[in-house]
């Protein structure tokens, strides 16, 4: 009985498709509302340090005597804190995630010359 069961599904797997993908060469199509990584418009970014205040994990610095915003991606839990919490609405979540990597990483924005004169 188990034999015929095994048989079945064997015959199953021979003619459907597979489950998997052939990763890396058929990339991954993500859900529409996934969390995958932070990215900051800086352009309409104010500085305002609201973001970072609401983080809970600190993975938010805001420098407005450098006029840059920075994440540490290894710190961020992706819980959309700082994006619903933007009053300019810049940050958003973007679906593809963060690069696996040996090292923890901070990525570091600077406001463009000419918006950083309109925001102070
Ligand atoms: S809350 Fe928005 S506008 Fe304020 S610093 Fe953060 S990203 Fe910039
Ligand atoms: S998604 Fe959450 S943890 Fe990540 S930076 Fe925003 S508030 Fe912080």
């Amino acid at each position: 009985m188990s034999l015929f069961s095994f048989a079945k599904t064997e015959f199953r797997n021979l003619f459907s498709k597979p489950v998997t993908r052939l990763y890396p060469q058929e990339p991954r199509i993500y859900p529409e509302r996934t969390r995958g990584h932070i990215e900051n418009d800086m352009n309409a970014c104010i500085l305002c340090g609201l973001c970072s205040r609401k983080c809970p994990t600190g993975a938010i610095r805001v420098d407005r005597k450098e006029k840059s915003w920075a994440i540490s991606r290894f710190s961020c839990i992706q819980c959309g804190c700082c994006v619903e919490s933007c009053p300019k609405k810049c940050l958003s979540m973007k679906q593809a995630y963060t690069q696996p990597g040996a090292e923890k990483k901070t990525d570091v924005f600077t406001k463009p010359e000419a918006e950083s004169k309109n925001a102070s």
